[in-house]
């Protein structure tokens, strides 16, 4: 059977046996498109069914999350954690409390982290976790008993050799304190590498905060230099205002460009001076409040909730909300408006469709598998000053995760060119990259 016959058949298999979870499948599409290359090149991958199993995550842990709300209601929520390789190393993702979570999305996002993971050439698996959860409007009282109950569960699965979360949508430093605190009395160790993503005064990394969007515009960075360009005067739009856009719009603004928009759920506002990052951060991590809030304490700006903040013409996109945020009309609007680049600060937030517009037009696109790692690249660093008792400086670690981005960056291009595509096919690039150290790793450990 040639290749891509066999591709469509292993994918009509796992849509089959996944029914409903389209995000998985979506995520399962792309990845296999890009390794037909890759299998012509290692026959031997097909018949040890590398993708198979790849794409069958190790476990699934799905559990029962009871706890008290502030009026002495009870409330059940459902946990997740998707332990889906181990290859690499220990699993290793972050936990998403949201209400839209559920299996499909755990499992989507899952996938995305083995290759992202492997692709920072760091030693850690990929999995995913979170709970359908939504911490708007909760008191931190009632966000810590969630955490103790959801940690009274899965602490029996975790270990810093065994499975290492951190944070993603919903879970910052709060609720990394609140899992770390209960994970620590049930087990009786102060076993700092079982969590990453802590706050420096306790076991944390420097940069571990602003490593995703840091990250990410470095990459964009580095695309542009490709094309040479760079980011300095230069018009950029984020989508989002948590943790991820937060800090690319810092990176950007460093950088000498201008951020001249950003969202949240409620919409996004425009601001032509470019955005107050002080007052965007008051609004949003002080205060837990919408966008409309910035609005009110800057006159200059406006707040819309019409169309999408890719509407705002620009230079460079960062997409870094969450996944299919940004579709057709987004990708079109996009390049009518002349995007040079867009590199995806968030997982999957670019549709299929958008991607292909993107190709079309010779835009530069960096995938989230490439361009978001610095987070977890750097949750790896943190591991790694865990196990030393150690703590790098700022300046040591934002030079360590710089350099882990533009090696990304490299080895995709070089991946890409030699399997047959053009260098600035980042996601074919990656992808291989990502899913060739797996495939020698799981090679070297038999069929297990
Ligand atoms: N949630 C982040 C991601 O999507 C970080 C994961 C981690 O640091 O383990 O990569």
């Amino acid at each position: 059977m040639s290749v891509l016959g066999y591709i469509e058949d292993v994918y009509a298999e796992i849509c089959r046996r996944n029914p409903t979870e389209s995000e998985f499948h979506q995520a399962v599409a792309e990845v296999l498109h890009s390794l037909a290359p890759a299998l012509h090149a290692h026959p031997e991958y097909l018949e040890s069914r590398i993708i198979e199993r790849l794409c069958e995550p190790e476990r699934q842990i799905v559990f029962r999350i009871p706890w008290v709300d502030d009026h002495g209601d009870v409330r059940v929520n459902r946990g997740f954690r998707v332990e889906f390789s181990s290859a690499l190393g220990p699993y290793k993702g972050g936990l998403r409390f949201h209400p839209s979570v559920n299996l499909g999305i755990v499992k989507f996002l899952g996938f995305e982290q083995i290759f992202k993971n492997a692709l920072t050439g760091m030693a850690i698996g990929g999995g995913k976790g979170g709970a359908d959860f939504d911490p708007k409007g909760r008191s931190d009282g009632e966000v810590m008993r969630f955490c103790q109950s959801f940690m009274t569960e899965l602490h029996r699965h975790l270990g810093e050799r065994t499975d290492v979360p951190a944070g993603d949508i919903g879970v910052g430093s709060r609720e990394i304190g609140f899992l770390f605190g209960q994970y620590k009395r049930i087990t009786n160790r102060f076993e700092a590498g079982v969590l990453t993503g802590k706050p420096v005064a306790w076991g944390g990394s420097h940069v571990r905060t602003e490593a995703t969007g840091y990250g990410a515009v470095y990459f964009a960075q580095e695309m542009l230099a490709t094309r040479g360009k760079t980011l300095d005067g230069r018009r950029a739009v984020v989508s989002g205002s948590g943790n991820v856009a937060v800090y690319a719009i810092e990176k950007v603004q460093a950088l000498g460009g201008s951020v001249v928009a950003c969202s949240d759920s409620s919409g996004y506002v425009v601001d032509e001076n470019g955005i107050d990052l002080d007052l965007l951060k008051e609004v949003k991590e002080i205060r837990r409040a919408r966008l409309s809030a910035y609005v009110e304490a800057r006159p200059t700006a406006r707040f819309s909730d019409r169309g999408t903040v890719f509407d705002v013409p620009c230079d460079v996109a960062l997409p870094c909300a969450t996944q299919n945020e940004l579709g057709e009309q987004d990708a079109v609007a996009l390049v009518k408006n002349g995007v040079l680049a867009v590199a995806e600060g968030a997982n999957m937030p670019c549709t299929p469709e958008a991607v292909g517009i993107f190709r079309e037009a010779d835009v530069l696109f960096g995938p989230g598998k490439a361009a978001n790692a610095g987070g977890v690249a750097t949750s790896a660093l943190e591991m790694r000053q865990n196990a030393s008792r150690d703590q790098w400086t700022f300046a040591e670690t934002e030079d360590r995760l710089a350099t882990v981005m533009r090696q990304i960056h490299a080895q995709s291009r070089a991946a890409a060119e030699t399997y047959g595509g053009a260098p600035d096919d980042y996601v074919l690039g990656a992808n291989i990259t990502g899913f060739l150290r797996v495939a020698e790793a799981m090679t070297a450990h038999g069929i297990v």
